[in-house]
């Protein structure tokens, strides 16, 4: 499952999951993730470690017009993070990841 999983779990409106999960899979996911990564030193920013870096969502973008999430790579550098497997499992377990609405034009509501 990893991080895409684990992101899903949290924040996602069941009828969106599948469609959000393929979007996980999409090039422009891991050309983002991979620029995340490089760009926090492929360490937790949480703990330092190194140990299967993630990419975590600090926001989830809900894009009210078209009944959908905002495409994950489609996010600003400041809401997204790298944290290890450990710390990233254990924040979604005490955390939930605020949803923030948007109108059509990105535009927070
Ligand atoms: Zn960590
Ligand atoms: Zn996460």
């Amino acid at each position: 499952m990893g991080a895409y999983a684990i992101d899903l779990d949290e924040g996602t409106f069941a009828q969106d999951r599948d469609t959000y999960k393929n979007r996980l899979k999409d090039p422009r996911w891991k050309v983002r993730r991979e620029e995340i990564l490089m760009r926090d030193g492929y360490r937790c920013v949480v703990c330092g470690s190194a140990e299967d870096p993630e990419v975590h969502h600090r926001q989830y973008h809900y894009i009210v017009g078209a009944s959908r999430y905002r495409d994950p790579w489609d996010y600003a550098d400041e809401l997204l993070i790298t944290l290890c497997r450990k710390c990233h499992t254990n924040g979604h377990e005490h955390y939930k990841v605020p949803v923030v609405f948007l109108d059509s034009n990105n535009k927070i509501l």
